[in-house]
């Protein structure tokens, strides 16, 4: 069941259809066009779960399905940011390369956003568009900070005659990009079954904070970075797809509420207090305290 209603910012819910006929106030709080391009994004009109849904937590999946949820049309624009690239990048896609094709088999269903000779003169990339925080970048990227000493020491005050460091970036940590590596290695796998060949996976990563002081606090100065993404073995990727697969189907046959999402899947709880959408209709999500602040996004 995909979002029903829209929060108004007096925060009254409004059901989509009756907002996108005639707003119950004087004036739209956004262009009419907008929201209703956001009502569009919000219903793709997929009824069996998808690669990223298979990705996401299992309860959060169920209860999107399953129950009459709200949205603030304000909090889900950044998911625009993303159709509107999508588009732009489809409408410029001549020559050796396929965009947008929806593959399926028997567990789920995943839509590519571009293959081809898309990077160099290598026809088998496989190509991922996708616009995020740079805290996400940051850790996609593996950067981290190191203290480095500078050959200088403190002359006076409490640290005299101790090694003055400074912070220095470092690109060789662990890539934070597991969820995305999931879904793009399933789509090379639903292209594979299709007889095309897959040599490279890169995710085209777009900045959406890339001229913001915390950006660069980050080690983020570009607005886009190309980043690689592994194979994982097709056995490991399809046993897992095949478990969550097996787990939203079931609870959606018997009617039952799976259990919480992971620590992972709910950003130790970030998700659950600012950036669920089915939060209030989750006992978890309910249940925590609304009044504490959510940290910054981490998502795509
Ligand atoms: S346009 Fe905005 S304020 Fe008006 S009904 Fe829709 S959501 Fe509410
Ligand atoms: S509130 Fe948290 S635990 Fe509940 S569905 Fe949402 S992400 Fe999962």
């Amino acid at each position: 069941m995909p979002a029903s209603q829209f929060i108004c910012p007096d925060g009254t819910c409004i059901a989509i259809k009756d907002c996108l006929a005639s707003c119950q106030r004087k004036q739209r709080c956004m262009f009419l066009p907008t929201l209703r391009a956001v009502a569009t994004s919000l219903n793709r009109g997929i009824s069996e779960p998808t690669v990223t849904e298979l990705i996401t937590g299992t309860r959060e999946t169920y209860l999107k399905k399953t129950v009459n949820y709200a949205v603030n049309p304000q909090s889900v624009l950044y998911a625009l940011h993303g159709s509107a690239l999508h588009s732009i990048n489809e409408n410029h896609s001549k020559g050796n390369m396929l965009t947008e094709i929806r593959l399926n088999d028997e567990i789920t269903s995943g839509k590519f956003d571009l293959y081809g000779e898309i990077l160099d003169q290598d026809t088998g990339v496989l190509g991922d568009i996708k616009v995020t925080s740079s805290y996400k970048i940051m850790k996609a990227l593996g950067k981290y900070k190191v203290d480095v000493p500078t050959g200088e020491v403190y002359k006076s005050g409490l640290k005299k005659g101790e090694i003055k460091y400074k912070k220095e970036w470092r690109d060789d940590g662990v890539k934070g990009i597991l969820d995305w590596a999931i879904q793009l290695n399933y789509y090379r796998i639903l292209l594979e079954q299709q007889g095309l060949v897959v040599n490279k996976i890169v995710i085209q990563a777009m900045c959406r904070d890339n001229s913001l002081r915390i950006a660069n606090e980050r080690g983020i100065d570009q607005a886009i970075y190309l980043i690689s993404v592994n194979r994982i073995s097709n056995r490991w990727i399809i046993r897992y797809m095949q478990h969550k697969a097996k787990a939203i189907r079931q609870a959606l046959a018997t009617k039952t509420m799976p259990p919480i999402c992971t620590t992972k899947e709910r950003w130790h709880d970030r998700k659950c207090l600012g950036y669920c959408q089915v939060a209030e209709h989750c006992p978890h999500g309910s249940s925590l305290d609304s009044s504490i602040e959510p940290p910054l996004k981490v998502v795509s």
